[in-house]
C-alpha cells in the first residue's frame, strides 16, 4: 500500500513516497513553499519519479504552515505531529528533535515510543532560523550550501553579538569591511544559531539521544556547532529535510492500518 505525505513549508514543499509503512520509495523538492505553486509542482515531480498514479496511493496526508490551504490531500495534521513520527522512523532510539526550518524553530521531546511529549517553539523572530542564515550567505555572497565548506575552514569564528537578524547582518558588514575571513564569519553566523537554537533546548530540558531535521539540518557547520553547545553528538540522516512529509506518509499509512 502506497501513502504519500507533503510538507508544505514557508520556503519549500516535500513529498514522501513511503510503500507499507516501512520503504521510503521516492522523495520530491521544491523550493517554493505555501501560497505558491511549489506544493503542485512537488506533487507532479514525485509522481513522475516514482511512476505512480494518484488512484494508486491509499491516503495523502498534508503537514507544515501551508497545510490547510492545500486541497489535495485526504488529511491534515500538524507538523509536530509529522515531525515526531517521521524523526522517530529515521533514529527510533531519538528523545529530542532540533527542528530548524526557512522561518521557524522547534525542539520536540519524544517518548519512548516516538510519540510527541512536549516541544518549544520560535515562530517569532528570524534569529536561529533558516532565514537568518540565508540573510547572511547572501551578504557573504555565498550559497547556502557552501556554508558548511566555509565553516570547516574557520580557525578564529568571529563573535556575533547580536540576537536579532537586522542589527546582526550589520555585524557581519562590518566584519566584512574590517577585512575578517569569510570563513571565520561563517563560523560567528553558525555558533550564533546554535546559540539561539540550544537556549530553546535548555528551556524544553535536554533528552539525549538528539537529532537535527528541517532544511538546517544540512549544514554540517550548525550540527557541529550546536553538538559543540548541548555537548552531544547531533544524529542526521540525508532524510532530514523530508521528515515532516515522511511524518505524514507514516500517519496516513497508520491511519489507513486503523481503518481496516
Ligand atoms: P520550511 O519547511 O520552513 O519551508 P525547510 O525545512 O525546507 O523549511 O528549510 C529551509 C531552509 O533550509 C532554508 O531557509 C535554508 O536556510 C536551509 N537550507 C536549504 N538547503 C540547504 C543546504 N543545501 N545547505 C544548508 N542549508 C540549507
Amino acid at each position: 500500500m502506497y501513502t504519500l505525505g507533503i510538507d508544505i513549508g514557508s520556503t519549500t514543499s516535500k513529498c514522501v513516497l513511503l510503500q507499507d509503512g516501512t520503504d521510503i520509495m521516492a522523495e520530491a523538492l521544491v523550493q517554493a513553499g505555501t501560497g505558491t505553486d511549489g506544493p503542485q509542482k512537488a506533487m507532479e515531480k514525485l509522481f513522475n519519479k516514482a511512476k505512480v498514479d494518484r488512484q494508486e496511493i491509499a491516503c495523502i496526508t498534508a503537514t507544515g504552515y501551508g497545510r490547510n490551504r492545500y486541497e489535495g490531500a485526504d488529511e491534515q495534521v500538524s507538523e509536530l505531529t509529522c515531525h515526531a513520527l517521521g524523526n522517530h522512523f529515521l533514529f527510533p532510539e531519538v528523545r529530542m528533535v532540533i527542528d530548524i526550518g526557512g522561518q521557524d524553530a522547534k525542539v520536540l521531546s519524544l517518548s519512548e515510543k516516538g510519540r510527541l511529549a512536549s516541544f518549544q517553539m520560535n515562530d517569532k523572530c528570524a534569529a536561529g532560523t533558516g532565514r537568518f542564515l540565508d540573510v547572511m550567505a547572501r551578504v557573504l555572497q555565498l550559497d547556502i550550501a557552501q556554508l558548511e565548506e566555509e565553516y570547516k575552514k574557520a580557525d578564529s569564528p568571529v563573535n556575533i553579538s547580536s540576537t536579532c537578524t537586522v542589527f546582526a547582518e550589520s555585524e557581519v558588514i562590518s566584519q566584512l569591511s574590517s577585512g575578517a575571513p569569510i570563513c571565520n564569519i561563517v563560523a560567528g553566523i553558525c555558533n550564533s544559531v546554535a546559540a539561539r537554537v540550544s537556549a530553546l533546548a535548555k528551556r524544553e530540558g535536554i533528552r539525549k539521544p538528539v537529532c537535527m531535521s528541517g532544511g538546517v539540518a544540512k549544514n554540517g557547520g550548525v550540527r557541529d556547532a550546536l553538538g559543540k553547545v548541548l555537548g552531544t553528538e547531533i544524529l542526521y540522516s540525508p532524510h532530514a529535510q523530508y521528515a515532516g512529509a515522511l511524518g505524514a506518509a507514516i500517519y496516513g499509512w497508520e491511519k489507513e492500518n486503523r481503518n481496516k
